[in-house]
């Protein structure tokens, strides 16, 4: 990287401030318009759109690659470049979340379970599809985020209940509830 001032802010690691500069990536030399958070992930690529004279640097997140504390470190920035944090509420998060599940779900709403199937696959519907699991993704987050819920901790905690609830030689094979086994 050269050519540029360069910050790293106290976030999470990947995060950087990087005000109006050239920013040389890779040899690729870019230049910057405005003020933005950049998030990236260990080892992650940058890509760079171009849109009229501005540039929108995107980073190239993948499961892979970003932890939790990334993703709910990007959400968060964005929330408070728009001063959103008023806005999200643990009701007003839960509710939205509860919406973009609905959304999700409308894609497969009067389809056979072998056509759900095929339309998870769908060129087409798969990207509108991918945008849903981005949005429930996202408010669960950021509920995370407004509330200090530990996301990991509270998954790992979850699983290991259900392994109670569901033990493998009962639950097997089977899709009946655990009052059922
Ligand atoms: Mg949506």
């Amino acid at each position: 990287m050269a050519g540029g001032l360069r910050k790293r802010s106290a976030g999470a690691a990947g995060e950087m401030l990087i005000g109006p500069v050239h920013w040389n990536d890779r040899g690729k030399c870019i230049k910057q318009t405005a003020r933005q958070v950049l998030i990236f992930p260990r080892g992650g690529r940058l890509r760079h759109i171009s849109n009229d004279a501005k540039v929108t640097i995107m980073a190239a997140l993948t499961d892979s690659l970003t932890t939790l504390a990334e993703l709910k470190s990007r959400v968060l920035a964005f929330a408070r470049e728009r001063d959103w944090e008023q806005f999200h509420t643990p009701k007003n998060l839960s509710m939205a979340l509860a919406a973009e599940a609905a959304e999700l779900m409308e894609h497969f709403l009067w389809a056979t379970p072998e056509a759900s199937r095929s339309i998870a696959q769908d060129k087409v519907k798969r990207a509108k599809i991918a945008e849903e699991i981005a949005d429930v993704v996202i408010y669960a987050v950021e509920f995370a985020n407004v509330t200090g819920l530990d996301i990991a901790a509270a998954v790992e905690a979850k699983m290991a209940a259900n392994a109670k609830k569901y033990p493998v030689e009962k639950a097997r094979g089977r899709a009946d509830k655990y009052t059922d086994l």
